[in-house]
């Protein structure tokens, strides 16, 4: 698979379980529907009744047509920017797979830490971190971002997956 801006190839990355492809270039993010999946574990289950309401709203979502292709299926993905905010992320309605560039996976960041709720989001993602650390494979400058790296696969689990279903109907319905 390669880089949807860079065209290079991705590298792979296992982080708390789950397999990440980022590109040692961009050092974009690429996560697919399965690998997500395979991140959840027991104590995830709790996370869920967390209220961090970065996607909330299902009317607030916009969503535009990309240059960016889809590192698997070489289709166009779809930026899915949030109320007017700075959050956005690219998404393949073919694959279900979620692009993060590195100017996207950063204002997540800032927007996380500006919620109240970051503090229990944080203090989850600590227990993972030692884990993290010994199974980590990626590259350094990721290592630094793995508790954020590891608090937004959770938010990407939990409330962006959950939207799926809408978003996908919204995708499907644009104009061609
Ligand atoms: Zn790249
Ligand atoms: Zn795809």
């Amino acid at each position: 698979m390669k880089c949807p801006i860079c065209n290079i190839y991705l590298g792979k990355s296992i982080i708390a379980n789950a397999e990440v492809d980022y590109c040692s270039r961009c050092y974009g993010l690429w996560f697919e529907e399965g690998e997500l999946e395979d991140a959840k574990d027991e104590k995830d289950r709790d996370l869920r009744w967390l209220d961090i309401d970065l996607w909330k709203d299902p009317a607030r979502f916009r969503i535009s047509p990309q240059k960016k292709m889809c590192p698997k299926d070489r289709m166009p993905l779809y930026e899915v920017q949030y109320g007017d905010s700075n959050i956005k992320v690219d998404l393949c309605n073919l694959c279900y797979g979620v692009w993060l560039d590195r100017g996207e996976f950063k204002n997540i960041v800032v927007c996380l830490r500006e919620k109240a709720e970051h503090r229990i989001l944080y203090h989850y993602t600590k227990d993972l971190l030692e884990e993290a650390w010994e199974i980590f494979s990626g590259p350094e400058m990721l290592r630094e971002e793995i508790l954020d790296f590891l608090a937004i696969l959770k938010l990407l689990m939990y409330k962006f997956a959950a939207q799926y279903g809408t978003l996908s109907r919204m995708i499907t319905s644009l104009p061609r």
